[in-house]
């Protein structure tokens, strides 16, 4: 028995649970060693029945000395008492029938749960809905009498048969395990064996700490979360490696003729960052390795301008350049923008949404294969479906997140050792970072551009709409015009929400009477929608009620406030790029969260957030503490890696030192081939995908 082994052969398994627990993506005995447990309980003493406080989280043991079930009204409820010689409990389940054929009356069993008083009889204690298990008398030792894992059920297999089949599992381990970590590697992070640290976790011996078990930082956690960062980051450390190795890719000439053609289409000086980042930019694009560059930067900060003037030098080179936007409404903004600046040049942009069909959509991907469009502005729709370009120099994402580190290599894919340039549109916390864009070199856009001015953000209920109004009346008199922003998710806008959007617009205007106020929907045509933000951005209209359109890139200087109506039902990051949208003008501006109803603790908690901190990359690692990883993506596709002992939020300083190790381990392997070995071979021929749950967009 390895860790390779199939599950199916461990004992307790066999063929038919191993069927239901491939299912569950536990495959091998490896796997089967990763389901670590969800908490520890110490089950050498169980507190006493008879001094239990309400309040306490505790596991107790005792003697079934009661039971019974009751059916009421449409609900089953099945209530038994333990005794312990110290004192009795009530515990009791809801619409759990079944549990009268295993706690039944002369088991012992241990209970987990908070101690509460009985709702009935206030002096007497009870536990609602425990975690209950059966004690039999062969099952001290493995159940009881220490430190006892507790896991979380895996398929067919219960916490307590888990607990017996790993038990056995580690038993019949080879010991000392074949080692997986570099002998240097592990000696520097001074991690425990792998056997040992798998022992550590599912059977801990009378030495451990519970509280340190529970904090999953035993020597065994430890060792096992920085096993995974740091196979994780080889991974990208040695894709990295390949990248810079090569040198496949297209090494563009930057000439005076590229510097005047710079300076010609630039609307204002650049600002220092934007310099800087630019310059790190064009240093890539002239080496002969493909470039693989993360440009971050908060919302505003002019990180669009800096991908434009990239594909600039693609195009003067004679290539063709790329512009991936997250959403179609996003894109068209962004056509319009690259058609206006590049007005004088003789560069042809065109665009590619799914709008775009039959013979529209025909002849722009005939333009793009003969090499007559030279900037390709569109959705991810652009490089999935049969957009075949003539010779594609560089391509820029406007990242919405769902491109991981496999998605990229894709990308590139599309010309030959094409430059790859990754803009986020939210900043990212570094945890997720270095995860996520881990295999990228990094540019920061830390700077804005001048004239803007802080935005004063107020959270005000529905109820002080009349203040809202007072305030966007003011600044209307004094010239300047609002946003109210209604909460519609552009690819979603169905009829009836667009019809609230409508309302919302009506009931603005019925309530500022002589103000213009205009509408602004996805559901627009384009012309249409043209000449709603032309109307906005002459000062015609002076209140434009919209959907969540204006989220990125709508840019009216003359604009100071920003109301957004349901704040509570927006993401943070989401508020934090509408808030941006004002300020751009040297007037300041203002920011009101209008939210409806009560609020839940979380909402609260997020919105306050947002009133304090104008600083995105702060708000970002609020946002990821508040929703966690998957979440903060919002996207299952996000590219975020499967990790079964880590957790990024927890586990953040294990994931810099595992980081460290990782890369510095392979930047001090001799060049070109890694040496063959467990490493190579997990590197190169899939394991790292397959480990990290890393599949293709499909
Ligand atoms: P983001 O980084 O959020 O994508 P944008 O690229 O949309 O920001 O830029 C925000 C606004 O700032 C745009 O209206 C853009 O025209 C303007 N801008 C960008 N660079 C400069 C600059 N150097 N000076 C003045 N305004 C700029
Ligand atoms: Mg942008």
């Amino acid at each position: 028995m390895d860790l390779a082994t199939s599950v199916q052969y461990v004992k307790g398994i066999g063929p038919q649970r191993a069927f239901a627990l491939a299912k569950a993506g536990v495959a091998t005995v490896e796997d089967l060693l990763f389901h670590l447990p969800l908490r520890y309980e110490d089950r050498r003493s169980f507190a006493k029945l008879g001094e239990l406080r309400p309040g306490l989280r505790v596991s107790v043991a005792g003697e079934i000395v009661a039971a019974g079930l009751r059916r009421a009204r449409r609900m089953t409820l099945y209530e038994i008492r333990i005794e312990d010689g110290s004192g009795r409990l009530k515990a009791l389940w809801f619409n759990q029938p079944y549990l009268k054929d295993t706690l039944t009356k002369g088991r012992r069993v241990v209970l987990f749960g908070t101690v509460e008083r009985d709702t009935y009889t206030p002096r007497q204690l009870m536990m609602a809905s425990p975690e209950a298990e059966v004690l039999e008398p062969e099952d001290e030792g493995v159940h009881t009498g220490r430190l006892v894992p507790v896991y979380e059920k895996l398929g067919p297999l219960s916490a307590k048969a888990l607990r017996r089949v790993l038990a056995r599992l580690l038993d019949g381990l080879p010991d000392p395990l074949p080692e997986n970590l570099p002998d240097d590697v592990r000696a520097r992070l001074q991690v425990v064996p792998r056997g040992e640290a798998y022992r550590r976790v599912h059977h801990p011996g009378e030495g451990a700490s519970e509280a340190v078990l529970n904090r999953a930082r035993d020597p065994g956690h430890i060792r096992l979360i920085l096993e995974e960062f740091f196979l994780f980051q080889l991974g990208l450390a040695a894709r990295r490696r390949a990248l810079r190795g090569t040198r496949k890719g297209i090494a563009f000439e930057i000439t005076d003729r590229t510097r005047e053609a710079v300076k010609k289409v630039l609307p204002f000086p650049l600002t220092g960052a934007q310099k800087r980042v630019l310059r790190e930019i064009a240093d890539d694009m002239r080496a002969p390795s493909p470039m693989n560059r993360l440009v971050q930067g908060d919302v505003g900060s002019g990180k669009t301008l800096v991908g434009l003037l990239a594909m600039l030098v693609a195009v003067e080179s004679g290539y063709q350049a790329a512009f991936m936007a997250p959403t179609e409404i996003l894109a068209e903004q962004h056509y319009l923008t690259f058609r206006r600046l590049l007005a004088r040049t003789p560069y042809r942009v065109a665009l590619f949404t799914s709008a775009r069909k039959g013979r529209e959509r025909k002849e722009a991907l005939a333009s793009l294969a003969s090499g007559e469009t030279h900037i390709a502005v569109g959705t991810h729709a652009l490089i999935q479906r049969g957009a075949d370009f003539s010779r594609l120099g560089l391509a820029v994402v406007d990242e919405q997140h769902r491109f991981g580190v496999l998605q990229r290599e894709e990308l590139r894919k599309k010309g030959s050792g094409a430059d790859v340039l990754v803009m986020t549109a939210t900043p990212i916390p570094r945890t997720l970072a270095l995860t996520v864009y881990g295999d990228l070199d990094v540019s920061m856009v830390d700077e804005k551009p001048p004239g803007r001015m802080p935005v004063r953000t107020l959270h005000r209920a529905v109820s002080e709409r009349r203040t809202v109004l007072e305030l966007v009346r003011r600044e209307v008199t004094a010239g300047r015009q609002a946003y109210v922003v209604y909460p519609l998710i552009e690819e979603s806008e169905k009829l009836e929400d667009v019809k609230a959007a409508t309302q919302m617009a009506e009931e603005w205007a019925a309530a500022l009477p002589g103000v213009r106020v205009g509408l602004l929907h996805g559901r627009l045509k384009g012309q249409e929608k043209e000449g709603v933000m032309a109307a906005f951005a002459s000062g015609e209209t002076q209140v434009l009620v919209a959907t969540t359109v204006v989220e990125v890139g709508v840019d009216v200087p003359n604009a100071t406030v920003m109301v957004i109506e349901h704040a509570e039902r927006f993401g943070l990051a989401q508020l934090h790029q509408l808030r941006g949208r004002v300020g751009r003008g040297g007037h300041g501006g203002t920011c009101v969260l209008l939210t409806h109803g009560r609020l839940s603790a979380v909402a609260q908690e997020r919105l306050d957030v947002l009133v304090r901190s104008e600083d995105g990359f702060a708000i970002a690692e609020k946002d990821l503490e508040i929703r966690g990883p998957g979440e903060f993506f919002g996207t299952r596709q996000s590219g975020l890696p499967a990790f079964r002992a880590a957790k990024l939020l927890r586990d953040r300083e294990l994931l810099e030192k595992a980081r460290c190790e990782a890369f510095a381990w392979l930047d001090a392997q001799p060049p070109g081939e890694l040496r063959p070995g467990l490493l190579k071979t997990f590197l190169e021929q899939g394991g790292w995908e397959r480990r990290f749950g890393l599949s293709r967009v499909g």
